[in-house]
């Protein structure tokens, strides 16, 4: 995931040099030597990221930092700090002004991009809820609840087989005001993933493999909000970077400094906090048109109107959208055989597993009937495939209960993947190869996706 990253840094030489970097990785850059100029870009040129350098003549980063992040048209803007001394202090001034994250120069490129990585990410997820939420007039402030809700203590879970180690770190974030307990300590009472904010994971140094567990724990069903920060030695970070793509919101490495940490845990409470508080505004006063009512996945118009967005973005950007198009095998004789009511039922269950089975700024639709759709902005067709067989498991894998009845339902999907490059193709046609690919799933005997040649 790519990203427009504007660097702020009065030394000519190091703009130089970290636009070669960033460019080399594709992410789009703009470039400001002042704070004042920096102001003026960020406001009229929205960049989804800001590196900002913190000892600048004039106006220095903390000052740019705090201007940004009271002003209504940028605050939304994350900021990375980048501070030339590893001195805690700097980063707790930098947190304090604002700031997301910070990094220390000289910049380790693995740093960098995983940062960059997880930010990319974050955004993807906020803008997708500020624009459902955008129709909303009565969103400019937060209301007091929502205050209360940002500014309460976290509840955190440290899972390291080194309970040692875990439990040093339990107590920095106590230190701290947060609630935090090891995985081992934590057993005895049995876990709560509902109420957890925060999990810190190790990676390095484990007799289990953490990233596994990682990717578990993504796909828990009470999951999909808490944030992951994995932890590792330098030698592993390739496994790090692997995490951040099934779903780590960050990683620090070891032997770990318990202020970065300290520092780190806030940032991202606070956005996990966020989008709770953006997803539940879009719940409450989402129209009640686009969602529904049977399943409450978004409907047809919705996922028009969505997918269409998608594609004109992709043809600016050229970053491709995929739509997977589902349709339950053989439902006729769910309800043929178990009655309508129990049909509706398994069409909420499937819904249900749909959505916990798709990334967060996947657009699960249901276009009518026992079709569904889903969005995969920014998504490879390879990628989409890997993400409906995951989908087709979770489905076939497990009997639908309908508890009533007291009766197991076997039901199994089948799907058709179509992807768009960006190239100047109709909405329709999309779905139209969706729908081809679909047709062929049912033909070479369902239970299965297909994927048209491009
Ligand atoms: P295939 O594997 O070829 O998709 O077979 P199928 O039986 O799933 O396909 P078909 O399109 O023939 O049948 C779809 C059935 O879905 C028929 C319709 O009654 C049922 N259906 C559509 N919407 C609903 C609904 O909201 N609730 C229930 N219970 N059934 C529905
Ligand atoms: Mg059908
Ligand atoms: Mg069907």
């Amino acid at each position: 995931m790519t990203a427009r990253v504007l660097v702020v840094d009065d030394i000519e030489a190091n703009r130089r040099v970290m636009k070669a970097k960033l460019e080399a990785r594709y992410y789009t850059v703009m470039l400001s030597h002042t704070g004042e100029h920096a102001i003026s870009s960020a406001i009229h040129q929205q960049p989804d990221i800001i590196l900002l350098d913190v000892m600048m003549p004039g106006m220095d980063g903390y000052e740019v930092c705090r201007q940004l992040k009271s002003n209504i048209a940028t605050r939304h803007i994350p900021i990375v700090m980048l501070t030339a001394l590893t001195d805690g202090d700097d980063r707790l001034r930098g947190l304090e002004a604002g700031a997301d994250d910070f990094l220390s120069k000289p910049v380790d490129d693995f740093a960098l991009f995983a940062r960059l990585e997880a930010l990319s990410r974050y955004n993807a997820v906020a803008d997708e809820l500020r624009t459902r939420e955008a129709a909303n007039p009565h969103t400019a402030n937060f209301t007091e609840h929502e205050m209360s809700t940002l500014s309460k203590p976290a509840s955190v879970l440290v899972v390291d087989q080194n309970n040692q180690e875990a439990r040093r770190v339990a107590e920095a974030l106590h230190k701290v005001g947060h609630e935090a307990e090891t995985w081992i300590d934590a057993q005895k009472g049995g876990i709560k993933f509902k109420e957890l904010d925060l999990i810190i994971l190790a990676l390095s140094g484990q007799r289990h493999d953490a990233l596994k567990l990682c990717a578990q724990m993504r796909s828990l069903r009470e999951a999909r909000d808490f944030a992951i920060i994995v932890t590792c030695d330098e030698k592993d970070e390739q496994r790090a970077a692997e995490g951040l793509r099934i779903g780590a919101s960050d990683v620090i490495q070891t032997p770990l400094d318990l202020q970065e940490l300290q520092a780190r845990v806030a940032t991202q409470v606070r956005r996990k906090r966020y989008i709770q508080i953006l997803r539940k505004r879009v719940d409450t006063g989402l129209e009640l048109s686009v969602i529904d009512q049977l399943t409450g996945l978004y409907n047809r118009r919705y996922m028009l109107e969505r997918l269409q967005l998608w594609m004109q973005r992709s043809s600016v950007d050229g970053k491709p959208v995929s739509v997977v198009a589902f349709d339950i095998d053989h439902f006729k004789t769910v309800n043929d055989v178990h009655g309508h009511e129990a049909g509706d039922l398994v069409l909420q269950e499937f819904s249900e597993r749909l959505r916990t089975n798709i990334r967060p700024k996947d657009i699960a639709c249901r276009p009518g009937g026992e079709e569904f759709l889903v969005i995969m902005p920014e998504t490879p067709g390879d990628l989409a495939y890997i993400g409906a067989e995951r989908i087709r498991h979770a489905i076939a894998n497990e009997p639908f209960l309908v508890e009533r009845k007291n009766e197991e339902i076997r039901v199994t999907v089948s799907a058709g993947v179509a992807t768009h490059y960006g190239e100047d193709a109709l909405l329709a046609d999309l779905l139209h190869r969706a729908d081809q690919a679909l047709y062929k799933a049912k033909e070479n005997g369902r239970n299965r996706i297909e994927k048209l040649a491009a």
